[in-house]
């Protein structure tokens, strides 16, 4: 059996831009090269990850160094290169390009495009359950080849965001909505993989992020890169390096129960690093946010059994955001529900809030706000509207 190969490569943890550049190279290399799908005249999509404006300390965004290292050896094989990514939905591409200094790049003469920006064209999903088809930059789709870099982060809805997940980033923003609020997120990401498919996934690992993330979490310093040409597998040796059990993470394995890739560590070869001399234990978003949040008298928090991580942490973040603002109190007489119950649920004197597609049975007698998972937006709307007395 052919095993997909996944390059572990490890420096300093306070590396300097040619440090970078070394790293980046031998990862590559591990990989087989950008020869083996890059020829003369192709134009190269470099995807990173730039979800809202922060500098490369925070360890939210993908290091501009990388992209730049990936951009030199697309231009000495002939290529060009364009890097390309579209911020979280709502938030100034721009903002992002110049807070995480991508702008550096673009005054340095490479290509740097918002593709919020870009004309878009619609994409047919043949093994499409909830999407028949799908629309995506005319820029990406023709494109030859694409390089994905996401960042070895926890996130507050799918654990961990990396490369699976990172692709995301190339939709317009109406379409990133409604994969949450229609749609279901990681169905959405997982069919989005089977049509849009880079060439190469390479993780900043350089300085990663755990707890509060994508955003808010903390910085760690890594001194990791992590390739390869499967981005499912890319992804299960980057949680394993994290501690995180890589079946838990909904949209690699969706992805990899569509054939996008494996899954299973033991049909991945990881030639560089072991796994074990260079992983560390990051803090779920949800770890972190129970030490943080101080939840009021009179509020009921109810996680049913079958509430995923999805719902779970789309909750726990918008609670996150109300206590960073002070205003946890609005919560008192609320209860707030998540996953699917067969059963009817508790008699209570509060007022209750149903969150969640799979909580629409109970949605006549209760306040309901749908998707799969919520958008934190939404679930933030639905709490205030409570508070302001519009919910049952
Ligand atoms: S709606 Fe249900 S399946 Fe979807 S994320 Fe929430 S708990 Fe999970």
């Amino acid at each position: 059996m052919n095993k997909s190969l996944v390059a572990i490569v490890k420096g300093s943890t306070d590396p300097d831009a040619s440090q970078i550049d070394a790293l980046v190279r031998e990862a590559v290399a591990l990989t087989g090269g950008l020869g083996s799908f890059v020829t003369r005249g192709d134009t190269v999509i470099i995807k990173p990850n730039l979800i809202a404006p922060a500098s490369p300390e925070q360890g939210a965004t993908t290091d501009y160094r990388i992209c730049k290292c990936l951009a030199d050896q697309v231009r000495e094989l002939g290529g060009r290169p364009v890097i390309a990514e579209g911020s979280g939905t709502g938030i100034d591409t721009e903002d992002s390009i110049k807070a995480s200094r991508y702008d550096l790049l673009r005054s340095g003469g490479y290509e740097v495009v918002d593709l919020k920006k870009s004309r878009t064209v619609l994409l047919p999903v043949p093994k499409g359950t909830v999407l028949s088809e799908i629309m995506v930059p005319e820029i990406v789709l023709k494109a030859d080849a694409i390089i994905n870099v996401p960042k070895m982060k926890t996130h507050g809805q799918v654990l961990a965001t990396l490369c699976v997940k990172n692709m995301k980033g190339i939709l317009p923003d109406s379409l990133k909505k409604k994969f949450h609020t229609t749609y279901g997120v990681f169905r959405c990401v997982a069919e989005l993989a089977t049509v849009v498919k880079p060439s190469l996934n390479v993780v900043d690992g350089i300085i990663a992020q755990e707890g509060l993330g994508p955003l808010l979490g903390t910085p760690v310093p890594m001194g990791l890169v992590i390739a390869g040409r499967d981005p499912v597998a890319v992804d299960t040796i980057t949680a394993l390096i994290m501690g995180i059990d890589p079946y838990a993470l909904e949209t690699s394995k969706r992805a990899a129960e569509l054939g996008v890739g494996t899954i299973n560590p033991d049909e991945i070869k990881v030639v560089g690093s072991r796994i074990e001399d260079v992983s560390r234990r990051f803090k779920l978003s949800s770890e972190a946010m129970y030490e943080f949040l101080h939840m009021p008298y009179g509020f009921d928090l109810v996680f049913n059994e079958k509430a995923c991580t999805g719902c779970r942490n789309g909750v726990l973040a918008t609670l996150r955001d109300l206590e960073i603002a002070g205003r946890m109190d609005i919560l008192r007489g609320l209860r707030i529900v998540c996953g699917k119950t067969e059963s009817n649920l508790p008699p209570t004197d509060k007022k209750t809030l149903l969150v969640g597609a799979c909580t629409a049975q109970h949605k006549s007698d209760f306040g309901f706000l749908g998707g799969c998972p919520p958008n934190c937006v939404d679930v933030l709307a639905a709490i205030m509207a409570w508070a302001d007395g519009d919910a049952k």
